[in-house]
């Protein structure tokens, strides 16, 4: 006889370990598989996001940021440090101490939940089990439910094989231990355009092939052209818009590219390559083949609204199936799951997932831009509030960006919210309640928000969407 849980999931990601947590706080005798091993061969849980996505990421952005204030900003307050030394070992090292907190904080949450941690390869087998396969061997679980959150990877491309020494993935690109004097990155999507920030302001010379003609094309369009204009000119970030990598070749200590671009073939020779071309989802190894779990066109687990696959009993959730590749999304949905499966009615409303880029300024957004309000055929309006005219905003010496508001022209809901500046990140939180709740534009309008914040920002753009801004000219 095979152990059994109530609950079984595959996954310690963002979606999979919230999921476990949920599922032991409804009273479930749960079990959570992993297979990511850190740099020392030991079990690591958290998933991409916490060992080599986002809370890496966002270490390396603020030390790199750090060295941008020193070098560049310092000086507009009346200090000066002399010539800033950058130590880039000790950088990275402080990077894996915060991994190392976060995903033991994870392993130490388990522990207080009583959720039995099994490492390994997680396969789901017929008859609601689970395969847990290990160097260490191979054994079997059964489960009454089991949720599947076995996330996603870097999609590889033939033209330019990840090798992690001259040609890296996000993870490779996280662990360079010396600021390479040119650095190329294939992609200025989200990680393209984050890590080619970190090792830009870190002194390398960083040049963005990509292949769309549309810089950030899923970004407000006014917000895209002031940022695309603020990385290049004003940060010096060589973005090449059209041009499509074709071929690299390696040698020792470089790698040259050969791209096309605005229909003549170029090469160029970098220290190190980043490839971010998008991610997978990691489902090839997900299911034995007589389970017969539905995927959809995309290689992603097939699931219904209540995040149910084909097969009773069996839920997915996370960057596995449909929707954003989101930590806070899939960790949503594991929620979901866990109170699904309790009986319970919970609902993750994906018209409200915010995005954010953690550029400088960062780039944030909820809902539709005013592209897509113009293609659905909306009747809309809009608002706008420049950060320049923030006072807040100003002391901080932050003077680009905006914060721009579309409402429904008739109800006066707010349909999206698109942020352009100085914590865009956390700003976009009130948009998102304020959605939540089919807030209008003149419940924002109407809130009392603190002086002097950024927040203000935010109030006066609601105002601006009625033509009653305060501190600009309507
Ligand atoms: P992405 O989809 O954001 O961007 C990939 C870019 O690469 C696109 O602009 C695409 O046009 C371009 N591209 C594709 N093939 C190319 C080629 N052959 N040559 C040149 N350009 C090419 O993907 P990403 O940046 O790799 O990020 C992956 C996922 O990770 C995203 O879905 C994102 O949701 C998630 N992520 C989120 C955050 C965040 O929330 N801040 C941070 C990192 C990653």
């Amino acid at each position: 006889m095979s152990e059994k849980f109530d609950v079984i999931v595959v996954g310690a990601g963002p979606a999979g370990y919230v999921a476990a947590i949920r599922c032991a706080q409804l009273g479930f005798n749960t079990a959570c598989v992993d297979k990511w091993e850190n740099k020392e061969g030991k079990q690591s849980l958290g998933g991409t996001c916490l060992n080599v996505g986002c809370i890496p990421s966002k270490a390396l952005l603020d030390s790199s940021e750090k060295v941008e204030q020193a070098e560049h900003e310092f000086a507009n307050h009346g200090i000066s440090v002399g010539k800033v030394k950058v130590d880039v070992e000790k950088m990275i090292a402080r990077k894996d101490e915060i991994v190392n907190n976060l995903t033991g904080g994870v392993a130490m949450l388990f522990k207080a939940n009583k959720i039995t941690s099994l490492h390994g390869h997680g396969k789901l087998l017929k008859d609601k089990q689970v395969e847990v396969s290990s160097k260490d061997g191979t054994k079997v679980y059964s489960a009454d439910n089991i949720i599947l959150a076995c996330g996603s990877e870097p999609i590889n491309i033939p033209v330019a094989e990840v090798d992690n020494e001259l040609i890296l993935d996000n993870a490779g690109a996280l662990d360079i231990n010396e600021v390479p004097k040119k650095l190329g990155v294939i992609g200025a999507g989200v990680i393209g355009l984050e890590l080619g920030s970190v090792w830009n302001r870190l002194g390398a010379d960083v040049t963005i092939l990509e292949a769309m003609d549309t810089f950030l094309a899923p970004v407000d369009k006014q917000l895209a052209r002031e940022a695309q204009r603020t990385f290049t000119k004003g940060q010096g970030l060589d973005i090449k818009l059209g041009a499509m990598v074709t071929g690299t070749k390696l040698s020792k200590k470089s790698v040259e590219v050969t791209y096309t671009f605005k229909g003549e073939e170029h090469t160029a020779t970098f220290d190190k390559l980043i490839v971010a071309v998008g991610r997978k989802p990691s489902t090839q190894d997900i299911a034995a083949q007589d389970v017969g779990l539905a995927l959809d066109e995309r290689g992603r687990i097939d699931v219904d609204d209540q995040l149910r696959t084909n097969i009773p009993g069996v839920y997915a959730v996370g960057d596995a199936v449909k929707g954003p590749m989101l930590a806070h999304k899939g960790s949503e949905e594991g929620v979901a799951a866990a109170e699904i499966i309790a009986g319970q009615k919970p609902h993750v409303n994906h018209d409200t997932v915010p995005w954010v880029i953690y550029t400088h300024p960062e780039i944030a957004w909820v809902g539709i831009n005013e592209e897509q309000a113009k293609e659905q055929g909306l009747n809309y309006k809009t608002g706008f509030f420049p950060f320049a005219a923030n006072g807040r905003s100003l002391a901080m010496n932050e003077k680009g960006g905006r914060v721009k508001m579309i409402a429904d022209a008739e109800t006066d809901r707010v349909l999206g919210v698109h942020i352009l500046g100085p914590n865009a990140s956390e700003l976009i939180s009130e948009a998102v309640l304020a959605m939540e709740y089919s807030a209008s534009t003149e419940d924002i309008a109407r809130t009392i928000h603190g002086h002097p914040t950024l927040s203000e920002a935010m109030h006066e753009a609601a105002l601006a969407v009625d033509g009653r801004a305060l501190h600009k000219v309507n």
